[in-house]
């Protein structure tokens, strides 16, 4: 009898700490709902000065591709093995005094503690401060120009292929279109170029556009100039191909100019060359298309007017069934932006 009053006792007993435990954790949980907030403390040191899971999960994504959401392992993984080239996070350091102390930096990324903080894990150096600003230059000024190929109407007017060249080619031609898709080329790059833009801009860089519409009359040079006016240090010409020979032929492929090109420098020949390779390559390894031999050609008229290196990418068939179908969707449209980006950061990266 003893024991049964015994036994019902500690069974009431282990109910109520149970309860207890589980009214704690509803409690800690709404706590954290309500405020938002994400864990900044690993083993004991405080990163809340350079951490926030919000920002840190958005700008890299291949990180939460890798450890998932959680925000515990996030964490952990931003301190561990910090920004994905390899630069480690430390708590001692103290983002509003590099700030403070690095004004030369401010022309270079404005305001704002996160752009310092990223500066200074990607150029900084372990317990080293002291910013290479010529480095820092690279990434945080960085414009792209991205041209998306075409537009509405095409016009037959002829301007020159390059400057003060007495070679003639269309202002701008009309592209090609999809077999299967039913819709132009113009159509669909511009979708793939504003979500590129996007994208580029939440890594960091600058984005000039020389169209955002289609009802646009724009020849190949005028694109060129407004690379060339906006003093993009890259550009991007966004286009899909199309054959008539057959449609087996898919896959993305990059184009810039040839050596001994009469109107670039070699540095920007070579330059353009290695940007063509890079968006073609990640490219593929983002969407799984085969990456096709890079086309080196002085026949492009908006190549042999930009001042900067600059690379076609071709990026796709719609003369391929699948590949149409594939860039008239969003998400393959997406994927293709980020692979996109992804060439961007390597060619960047030299
Ligand atoms: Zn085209």
């Amino acid at each position: 009898m003893n024991k049964g009053i015994n036994g019902s006792m500690k069974k009431q007993g282990t109910i109520l700490l149970m309860l207890a435990m589980a009214l704690l954790l509803i409690f800690a949980r709404a706590e954290t709902a309500q405020a938002e907030t994400y864990p900044t403390v690993y083993n004991g040191k405080h990163y809340n000065r350079v951490y926030s899971y919000k920002y840190y999960t958005r700008t890299h994504p291949s990180v939460v591709k890798a450890v998932g959401t959680d925000p515990e392992k996030v964490l952990q993984y931003f301190v561990l093995c910090g920004m994905p080239r390899g630069h480690q996070a430390i708590s001692s350091f103290n983002v509003k005094e590099y700030y403070e102390s690095h004004k030369s930096l401010r022309k270079i990324l404005g305001k704002g503690y996160r752009k310092y903080y990223l500066y200074y894990q990607l150029y900084g150096r372990f317990g080293d401060e002291s910013a290479k600003a010529k480095k820092g230059i690279k990434i945080f000024s960085t414009t792209v120009c991205l041209d998306p190929g075409h537009q509405s109407r095409g016009m037959s007017a002829r301007e020159p292929i390059g400057p003060g060249s007495g070679t003639y080619k269309a202002k701008c031609s009309s592209g090609t279109y999809g077999r299967w898709s039913r819709l132009n080329e113009y159509q669909v790059v511009i979708k793939i170029a504003l979500k590129l833009r996007t994208e580029l801009q939440a890594r960091g860089y600058n984005v000039v556009m020389t169209r955002t519409r289609n009802d646009v009359r724009l020849s190949n040079i005028d694109r060129a100039q407004i690379a060339n006016k906006n003093k993009a240090d890259l550009m991007i010409r966004l286009h899909c191909d199309g054959q008539d020979y057959g449609s087996w032929l898919h896959g993305a492929r990059g184009m810039a100019a040839a050596g001994g090109n009469r109107y670039l420098s070699a540095k920007t020949v070579s330059g353009g060359q290695n940007l063509a390779r890079q968006l073609a390559r990640c490219q593929s390894k983002a969407t799984g298309q085969p990456m096709l031999e890079t086309l080196y050609t002085n026949e492009m008229t908006g190549i042999n007017w930009a001042k900067m290196p600059c690379a076609i990418i071709e990026m796709g068939y719609m003369s391929n069934p699948s590949e149409d179908l594939n860039l008239a969707r969003s998400s393959y449209q997406e994927t293709i932006a980020k692979g996109l980006a992804n060439g961007v950061d390597a060619y960047i990266a030299g």
